[in-house]
């Protein structure tokens, strides 16, 4: 047997509804917040992500799944897919062509990470990115989408974390505060933040091993060195969230792990994860669209792991099964005439089955209560000589004869 690849899995049915909902109610709420769908390819140049993602992220230097085609052209399966936005957004000249550029887009994404719970090497999200606006209101309606979709999915307990990161002007102060309070503990921490302090030192806050953490803990907050602008956009950003009452924390930690980071950053935690326990993540990437070529139009969003949403949903989430018929045939004839309304049903709109092999009354009856069908047409020798199917509710039991050329509309009403 060839087995699916680590950190990849099949969605089979009995899970795919609960990912057939997810996704449903992304959808709904990204139209109903002005989004439109964009779908851009699984594979891009991989200098894409080195120019978009960052050179000096993890993603980057160790989890891109790159190759070289067959042309000698270096391409990669995408890790993420704010780079492809953009490109996008760029490529086709969105700004312009479309009433807004309030973009979303579901799909999988590849990363050569450790497999753990929540944490795969193919897994999906949904992406939404807003280009052009600089408001904090929109900072603030990104989040509420992003709340919301976590309110209507009925995931408890899930806590939305905020933070700003600052600009390129006021960052290097904050930087050099960093380092400067770091000072002579910088030795004592681990390897990765050792690093991260000459490469990105604020990724230092991402940092997870406990030895670090006493030290880190006593650093210095981005918010404390925000300039003029990004104080006062920080500041609208919170209260725009106020006023409409959504539970915000502040974390100075939140950084994000990603380079094109400015602002605003945020995050939805879940309780149901453990260590892989962030639900969405976004923030906002002035600067990125001219970085990657285009103007210099502003940019926010976010990408929610639907894996990790799915793992999420209350036990109680309603996740309703298709209704269905089923049909029993008794004989040849009944067989023929079975086929004959099979189709008639799902003609009108219905969901229906048969059973075309020819079996007994009883092993068809067992089959529509596998199917979990709620009713059942009994078409045999008898009743079609009457020009009657019988009907059977499956939730009652009840039984009645319904004339032939009434029965698609008496088993409508039944579904
Ligand atoms: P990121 O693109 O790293 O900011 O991640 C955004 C969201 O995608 C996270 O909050 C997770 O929900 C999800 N995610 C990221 N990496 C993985 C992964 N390897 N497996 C499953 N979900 C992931």
């Amino acid at each position: 047997m060839i087995a699916a690849i680590r950190g990849t899995h099949d969605i089979l049915p009995g899970e795919v509804e609960k990912w057939q909902h997810v996704e449903r109610c992304a959808r709904v709420l990204c139209e109903r917040y002005g989004y439109a769908e964009v779908r851009t390819p699984v594979i891009e140049r991989e200098e894409l992500f080195a120019k978009g993602t960052g050179e000096t992220t993890d993603i980057v230097q160790k989890e891109m799944y790159a190759f070289t085609d067959k042309s000698g052209d270096r391409i990669t399966l995408r890790p993420e897919a704010t780079p492809s936005m953009v490109r996008a957004y760029i490529e086709h000249n969105l700004g312009q062509v479309l009433p807004a550029a309030k973009l979303y887009a579901l799909g999988p994404m590849f990363r050569y990470e450790r497999p753990q719970k929540g944490r795969y090497r193919q897994f999906h999200q949904l992406d939404v990115e807003v280009f052009g606006m600089e408001d904090p209101a929109v900072d603030a309606e990104v989040i509420d989408l992003a709340w919301s979709l976590i309110s209507t999915l009925e995931i408890a307990q899930a806590e939305l974390v905020i933070n700003s990161v600052g600009c390129p002007t006021c960052r290097p102060v904050f930087q050099e505060a960093l380092l400067a309070a770091l000072g002579s503990d910088l030795p004592k921490l681990c390897g990765d933040c050792q690093r991260r302090a000459t490469t990105n030192p604020l990724r230092i806050y991402d940092c997870k091993v406990p030895a670090d953490q006493p030290i880190i803990d006593a650093l210095p907050h981005s918010v404390d060195y925000l300039c003029e602008p990004c104080a006062t956009h920080y500041a609208g950003v919170k209260g725009h969230l106020d006023a409409i009452s959504l539970p915000w924390r502040e974390s100075h930690r939140l950084v994000r792990g990603l380079d094109y980071y400015v602002r605003t950053t945020f995050e939805v935690l879940g309780q149901t994860l453990g260590a892989q326990n962030a639900l969405l993540g976004g923030g906002r990437y002035d600067g990125l669209v001219k970085r990657l070529g285009g103007a210099d139009h502003a940019g926010i969003g976010f990408a929610a792991g639907l894996e990790r949403l799915v793992l999420a949903l209350p036990d109680s989430a309603a996740i309703a099964a298709t209704p269905r018929a089923f049909i029993v045939a008794i004989g040849e004839d009944g067989r023929a005439a079975a086929w004959l309304l099979l189709r008639e049903l799902r003609q009108s709109g219905l969901a229906a089955q048969m059973e075309f092999e020819a079996r007994g009354v009883r092993a068809q009856m067992k089959r529509a209560d596998r199917l979990a069908a709620r009713v059942t047409l009994i078409v045999g020798g008898d009743e079609l000589a009457r020009g009657e199917v019988t009907l059977r509710d499956m939730t009652t039991g009840e039984q009645r004869a319904v004339a032939r050329d009434t029965v698609v509309a008496a088993v409508r009403e039944l579904l």
